[in-house]
């Protein structure tokens, strides 16, 4: 079968001299480029160097510097059979100490330093033969989940988008995402070099920035998160002109009509919003060519969709809105399951479908529609947080007796952290803000747990609210109910 960093290689040897890469500095100007032909030779030294050290099937935990060499270093890792495990550089000591137990791999590579770890220890877990990528979810659970991803998951999501997208080599694409999820490592950094792309690589988002870039170098294709979207509405100033960009993806959280709309009316140009997971890869997107506001698209070429209402399985039917259930996929992008998570792979994947935790209809004409989650997800700015992690860290604090973590709504970023907390001293009784709230204990308690979730937590799971309350309100199965909570806070 197909090796995906071997598919991009040999399209590096076309055309040598053609841009592959440019790096940007933090003012906007070009700080260096990369050829095909130095990309090629610099993937090809890693990949000798890596096969010194690690065999087909070891991980490679990826930590590098945004630079041109951070491709060079997944190709090489691609190119000699290991499993690339891209690690969140935000993440704190513990999470990643998580990452790395639960991944065992041979070699750590930070920046450009090489750390032989554990060499060729031994899969904790059953990964398929032809794994590519293993990918940390934090699941439902809080627990990290591994989800590996063969290189025909990923070829076969790519080839799919590319063909609906039309990506090529006459594209420019601007990099302003994170490159350790799927949408700024697969799509945007994989995608963008197998279709023969130009990147140019953003240091770090900036709006202002990346609207001044995207004139600059005459950028053509652009993918990023709501929050990215709102605040280029927000930075733009009135000469601004995106009417080069053929492409705008939106992705990883819900955009909305009334964004789709502010964005189109700003820019005059339709974003085009596609869905997925990382255990799924992209499972649906707009068409390029009609896109409609608010929703999340159509199936992929390949990409089975259902609506499981819980009696039923739905498929889209012409003419027909379906009703609302959960949104299962499955196809030749799916994960097989989790590499450490044996009852996570068992719940979520049943009768042969993915079960994502989404739910949603498709309307008349075959687009899918998403309206809420069964899981307990809160989406911050794109990155995913995990209710009961966040709590998991701060439960233990000395002076609190329950603690309860919610997402609410926030302007800018979509959802932001909340918790809500029973201080030790505080009576049982009615779910009551508690009367600590106004003493000085209170905020000192904050103090502490803001302490706590600085030292554990990388820095968008941090709660930015504190409510104190007598009671976390629970529902007759003693679990946290959700609405009662948010309610709470809005009276704290
Ligand atoms: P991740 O595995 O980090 O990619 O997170 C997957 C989750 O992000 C999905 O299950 C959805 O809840 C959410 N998500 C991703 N894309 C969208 C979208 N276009 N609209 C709404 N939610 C999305």
């Amino acid at each position: 079968s197909m090796n995906l960093a071997e598919e991009i290689l040999s399209r590096t040897a076309v055309d040598p001299e053609r841009p592959a890469i440019t790096l940007l500095d933090e003012r906007g100007d070009e700080r260096e480029t990369w050829t095909r032909g130095r990309l090629k030779e610099r993937s090809r030294w890693w990949q000798e160097t890596f096969r010194a050290v690690a065999r087909a099937g070891d991980r490679i935990v990826l930590c590098p510097e945004r630079s041109p060499e951070l491709a060079a270093l997944h190709l090489g890792a691609l190119a000699c059979g290991a499993v690339v495990v891209p690690l969140n550089p935000s993440l704190s000591a513990a999470e990643r100490h998580a990452v790395t137990e639960s991944a065992a791999p041979a070699l750590i590579v930070t920046g450009t330093d090489v750390e032989q770890h554990r060499a060729s220890a031994a899969s904790p877990h059953q990964i398929p033969e032809s794994t590519a990528l293993l990918l940390f979810t934090s699941g439902t659970t809080g627990k990290p989940k591994s989800v590996p991803l063969t290189h025909d998951n990923l070829l076969a999501n790519l080839g799919a988008l590319a063909d609906l997208w039309q990506r090529s080599e006459h594209d420019r694409l601007l990099h302003m995402l994170p490159a350790h999820h799927f949408h700024g490592l697969v799509l945007a950094l994989y995608g963008s070099l197998l279709a023969g792309s130009h990147i140019v690589l953003m240091p770090r988002f900036d709006a202002r920035g990346a609207l001044d870039a995207i004139a600059r170098y005459t950028i053509n294709v652009v993918m990023g998160v709501p929050t990215m979207y709102a605040r280029m509405i927000e930075a733009a100033r009135e000469d601004d002109d995106l009417s080069g960009l053929r492409l705008a993806v939106s992705g990883s959280a819900p955009l909305g009509a009334s964004l789709w709309n502010r964005f189109h009316e700003r820019f005059g140009v339709p974003l085009i919003e596609r869905y997925g997971l990382t255990e799924t890869g992209i499972v649906t997107s707009n068409p390029p060519g009609a896109p409609r506001g608010g929703s999340v698209g159509r199936p992929l070429r390949d990409t089975r969709v259902v609506i499981d209402t819980g009696g039923r399985r739905l498929e889209a039917a012409p003419g027909r809105r379906t009703p609302r259930g959960e949104i299962c996929v499955s196809g030749p992008a799916v994960s097989a399951g989790y590499g450490n998570d044996p009852a996570a792979t068992a719940a979520a994947y049943r009768d042969g479908l993915f079960h994502t935790g989404d739910l949603g209809y498709f309307d008349e004409d075959g687009y899918l529609w998403i309206d809420g989650r069964i899981k307990e997800l809160i989406i911050v700015g794109g990155s995913n947080v995990v209710p009961g992690e966040v709590a998991a860290a701060l439960e233990d604090v000395e002076g609190v007796a329950e603690i309860a973590v919610i997402g609410i709504p926030h302007e800018d970023l979509g959802e932001t952290v909340a918790a809500l907390v029973v201080p030790a001293t505080a009576g049982a009784g009615d779910p009551q803000p508690a009367r600590t709230a106004a003493t000085g204990a209170a905020r000192r308690l904050q103090g502490v747990l803001e302490a706590r979730a600085e030292e554990r937590l990388a820095a968008y799971k941090r709660p930015r609210r504190y409510a104190f309350v007598r009671e976390i309100p629970r529902n007759a199965m003693g679990k946290i109910d959700v609405a009662a909570c948010k309610h709470l806070l809005q009276r704290t």
